[in-house]
């Protein structure tokens, strides 16, 4: 079946390890449960089909340290092993 909906959603959520303090806040604030923990308490995407894009979690994360790629985005994404190697 062709997806046509028209929901906000992300494309990528990408957490800057270096500058998170595993506070926790963007997981508190996600309203989708997008978000979950690793053993050491930072954030992890847990679910990013059911992420849509509120950006909640960025406004919220005191040390920029979390951002949305929404599906409108033109930014390139990081490639992983799509390019080229095998
Ligand atoms: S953008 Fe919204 S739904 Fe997506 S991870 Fe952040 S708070 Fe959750
Ligand atoms: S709110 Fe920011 S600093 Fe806190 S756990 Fe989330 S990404 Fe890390």
């Amino acid at each position: 079946m062709a997806e046509t909906l028209h929901k906000r959603k992300a494309k990528a959520i990408n957490i800057y390890r270096k500058a998170c303090k595993a506070c926790g806040i963007c997981i508190a604030f996600c309203p989708s449960k997008s978000l979950g923990t690793d053993e050491l308490g930072y954030p992890v995407v847990a679910n990013l089909d059911t992420c849509t894009a509120c950006n909640l979690c960025v406004d919220r994360c005191p040390d920029l340290a979390i951002e949305i790629i929404k599906e409108t985005d033109n930014k390139p994404e990081k490639k992983g092993d799509e390019d080229g190697k095998k």
